[in-house]
């Protein structure tokens, strides 16, 4: 298929039956729609996709900062370079007034002690891997478009699909508003909000949330961001003020994206214009007055609501769901994106499998649907965790009780407040302990700001103990999928309830020196050497931090018991704080372990049954 031939359909020589017939027709060229085109072409040139889209790029889009798990997405799509040359500020973090403390806090994927503010543009690898970008979206999605047609994708931009003809969980074909109809294998709806193919097909929506939010943004030139929030390691700013918050997020050296979300019935309340509300929150903000005190704001105030939402279903015979229209998480954890790249992929390497005839397309189908269905239901659990610490919700114990009842677990509310902040929100995603990108120690150190005890040390469940055994009793062995490379590979899982345990990784290599060390002491000593001579290239403290957090993660979901010998030291595992010139207390740095109850490191009596047990 060509270009010209679709335009010949477009003037109507064609008769209106005739259908354009491709291999794969994608709705939408937003992040996702770029992500599922350009794998598709990466690892498939021969196929014949399509991207169309409603408007004409690069066009406005709110949703601007990024965390570190869509580095290694872009640059498997061969784009990363490209983003990179665009100059968008690097973002390591957050800074956050939020909580209990009046102070500003900051939580990072890189701390700022360890970023070097190298030459531009650099290449993924080292600290670029641990960072993320706060991309200006019409140059963003701009790029990863044109970068899906140069891969070989059919783009049409100012097409907007008008019809959609399905039968049962099957879709026929679409229709463009100028009559072209397209017959596909496959059909993926990557149309953000608008959800096209799924409200064509009249797949619900789950609304499990109780936030009721809308949002009021614009755009500001020549804030002082360079100077306040840092020109070669950025942070977005999350300033929560009497009812909502303000998000500040540099988007270029004179460009920054300034919005405030707050609950509707408070916009109904205040009974103001939107553009009123927005001045009427940012008067209340010193901090951001005084980074926009020389700066000068578009004038356009957008704004959105309808907030939270996971559809019921995502994959049917011949159509998946991906990005915005398969879900939605409020976006105080910035996660949108991430779901949308990581969803995006996925769906591309599913449909490169049935294409290769795999017979294994159900499964796969049927795992995309649980992956993303529980991503975007632990962000919208966060998020409203992450609002009543804010004193948005009044029912802490109800609240709490029912996200543990959710991850199938009886506590009272004191308990699941403790496991919350201990990590309850974490998961294997992306083959790693923790949440949609973000790794254990910084949803702990998330969770420990928003508690009532801000200045308690983060914990670690694991420093009561000093002995492991793993426990998987009552699991029964499944297989994952891995997409890695343009193939899916199939790895070894434990599942016990809905908590899942991948043999790979992080997890496998816990498993396998926990099962050989159950001594805490020998365990850090063999887990370190070990990823020493693993990977050379690999940052061994973060590499270690990740580990630790691993054995973490198990002990708090019962894969591995604890117990306490008290002839053996315990470890007590912090962050050194730090100060820094920004006024920000208390930054986090690498991760330390410490061995304590006054045993040295090299004693090696052997760990007994012991007094106490988890
Ligand atoms: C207030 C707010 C703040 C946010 N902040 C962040 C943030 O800081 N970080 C973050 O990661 N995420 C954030 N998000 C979420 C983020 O914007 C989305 O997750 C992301 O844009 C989803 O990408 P997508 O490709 O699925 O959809 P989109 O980016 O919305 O792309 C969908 C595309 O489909 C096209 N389309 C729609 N209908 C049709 C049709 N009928 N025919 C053809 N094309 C069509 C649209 O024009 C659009 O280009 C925020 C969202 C909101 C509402």
């Amino acid at each position: 298929m060509c270009r010209e031939f679709i335009s010949y359909l477009g003037v109507g020589v064609v008769s209106e039956n005739a259908a354009v017939k491709v291999d794969v027709v994608i709705v939408g060229g937003g992040p996702s729609g770029s992500t599922v085109g350009t794998l598709l072409k990466k690892y498939r040139p021969d196929l014949e996709v399509v991207i169309l889209e409603k408007e004409k790029f690069p066009r406005e889009h709110v949703g601007e900062s990024q965390l570190p798990a869509i580095g290694p997405i872009l640059d498997e799509m061969g784009v990363w370079e490209k983003v990179e040359e665009a100059n968008f500020p690097i973002k390591i973090g957050g800074t956050y007034r939020w909580g209990t403390s009046k102070e500003l806090w900051a939580f990072e994927f890189l701390p700022l002690s360890k970023f070097k503010d190298e030459a531009r543009p650099a290449q993924f690898k080292g600290q670029r891997v641990f960072t993320a970008f706060q991309v200006e979206r019409a140059r963003y999605d701009k790029i990863l478009l044109d970068h899906a047609r140069e891969m070989g994708v059919e783009v049409y931009e100012e097409t907007m699909v008008r019809n959609v003809d399905a039968a049962g969980s099957e879709i026929k074909s679409i229709t463009t508003q100028d009559g072209t109809r397209y017959e596909a294998k496959h059909f993926v709806d990557c149309s953000g909000y608008a959800g096209v193919l799924r409200k064509a097909l009249g797949v619900k929506i789950d609304v499990p949330s109780k936030l009721k939010n809308m949002a009021v943004w614009d755009y500001w030139d020549n804030a002082d961001w360079a100077i306040e929030v840092g020109v070669g390691g950025t942070r977005v700013e999350v300033l929560s003020i009497s009812a909502g918050w303000i998000w500040f997020i540099p988007l270029g050296p004179t460009r920054t994206s300034i919005g405030y979300i707050c609950p509707v019935e408070h916009y109904k309340k205040m009974s103001m214009k939107p553009e009123e509300l927005y001045q009427h929150a940012i008067a209340q903000e010193p901090r951001v007055q005084e980074l926009i005190k020389n700066a000068k704001q578009d004038g356009e105030v957008r704004t959105t609501h309808d907030w939270s939402y996971v559809s019921e279903k995502m994959v049917g015979d011949n159509w998946f769901l991906t990005g915005e229209s398969a879900g939605f998480a409020d976006p105080i954890l910035a996660g949108g994106m991430t779901l949308a790249h990581s969803s995006a992929r996925e769906v591309a390497y599913i449909i490169l499998a049935d294409f290769e005839e795999s017979k294994e397309i159900t499964w796969l189908k049927k795992r995309y649907e649980e992956t993303q269905t529980r991503r975007i239901r632990q962000y919208i659990r966060f998020a409203d965790y992450w609002y009543f610490a804010n004193g948005q919700f009044t029912d802490l114990e109800d609240l709490t009780k029912e996200i543990a009842a959710s991850e199938g677990l009886k506590m009272n509310s004191k308990e699941a407040f403790r496991w919350l902040s201990l990590g309850g929100f974490t998961d294997e995603d992306f083959f790693l302990p923790g949440l949609g990108g973000l790794d254990l120690v910084a949803v702990k150190e998330v969770a420990r700001r928003l508690s009532k005890d801000t200045d308690s040390e983060l914990e670690w469940e694991l420093t009561k103990f000093n002995t492991f055994k793993l426990n998987l009793t009552g699991a029964k062995k499944e297989t994952m999928p891995l997409y890695n490379g343009g193939e899916i590979h199939k790895i070894e899982a434990y599942r016990r309830g809905n908590k899942l345990l991948p043999a790979i990784g992080q997890f496998k290599i816990v498993m396998e020196l926990i099962a050989k060390h159950s001594d805490i002491t020998q365990f850090m000593q063999v887990a370190e050497a070990h990823l020493r001579n693993a990977d050379k290239h690999i940052n061994s403290s973060v590499t270690l931090q990740q580990c630790v957090a691993t054995l973490e993660m198990m002990l708090v979901d019962g894969w591995v018991n604890g117990k306490y010998n008290p002839k053996r030291p315990r470890i007590t595992v912090d962050f050194t704080g730090g100060k820094t010139d920004q006024g920000i207390r208390d930054i986090p740095d690498e991760l330390r372990v410490h061995y304590h109850d006054g045993i040295p490191e090299a004693a090696s009596e052997t760990p007994s049954e012991a007094a106490s047990e988890k």
